[in-house]
């Protein structure tokens, strides 16, 4: 089992780590700060290094809870040898700053709409919440909004993490309002849960990356929104 290193610490841009495993599809390591793609989030890209090799990975995926570094080619590698891992920071960090503004919005219209979040999708550009229940909106209420979202953003809350055991994390979301209906689905293996708190606006279960303050996140958007059915509104928004 992999120790997954942006449980603790998202900032983590690059390590020392051995080889454990050799897919034909990939690489598996002792520890890694490389994200999976999970939860609407994109998985990393970045290099693995050694002494004489520079090794590209293309994505990092999971697969049966093991962690796969996607790599261009596995020539030359061999378990035991010691790499380090580099992510790509860029679009690591551009990924942070548009999952805590998801946080942000969400938590945005679940307070001010009763619309809960049923889906979303990072991107490296435009990223995208599904909402519901939710009527359209008009273009002129969606840049008030944002507006609204961009001042609390910029009024530099602290992002942080803590681990809760898995009754007492149900609990203490339920009380914030959070959707504690989905934690249930998590497998019973699970035994302690992720806490994302944006200061005492939002509480989330989220094994994401997130930047440690909003004011990091910069500026919100609203690109455009999309019907998706009744009541389910598709909105689109970058950050820059
Ligand atoms: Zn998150």
């Amino acid at each position: 089992m992999t120790e997954r290193l942006y449980l603790v610490d998202c900032y983590i841009q690059d390590f020392a780590a051995i080889i454990k495993e050799i897919l034909p599809t990939g690489i598996i390591l002792d520890r890694s700060a490389f994200y999976p793609e999970s939860g609407g989030q994109l998985g990393d890209q970045g290099k693995l290094k050694t002494e004489n090799l520079e090794i590209i990975v293309k994505n990092t995926r999971q697969q049966r809870g093991k962690l796969i570094h996607e790599v261009e080619t596995i020539e030359g590698l061999e378990v035991g040898i010691e790499i380090k891992g580099e992510l790509n920071w860029v679009r690591r960090y551009q990924m942070m700053r548009a999952h805590t503004a998801q946080h942000c919005i969400s938590r945005f219209f679940q307070i001010n709409y009763s619309a809960e979040t049923v889906s979303n999708k990072l991107k490296t550009s435009i990223n995208r919440i599904d909402l519901s229940p939710l009527s359209k909106l008009s273009l002129e209420e969606l840049n008030e909004i944002a507006a609204q979202i961009n001042k609390l953003i910029s009024s530099n809350m602290p992002v942080s993490i803590s681990f809760l055991p898995r009754k007492e994390a149900i609990n203490f979301l339920r009380d914030k309002e959070y959707q504690t209906q989905y934690l249930g689905m998590v497998p019973k293996s699970v035994k302690e849960f992720r806490i994302i708190s944006i200061n005492n606006y939002d509480w989330a279960a989220c094994a994401g990356t997130h930047v440690q303050n909003t004011s990091e996140i910069g500026y919100i958007t609203f690109e455009k929104t999309v019907n998706k059915g009744k009541l389910r509104e598709r909105i689109y928004y970058s950050v820059s």
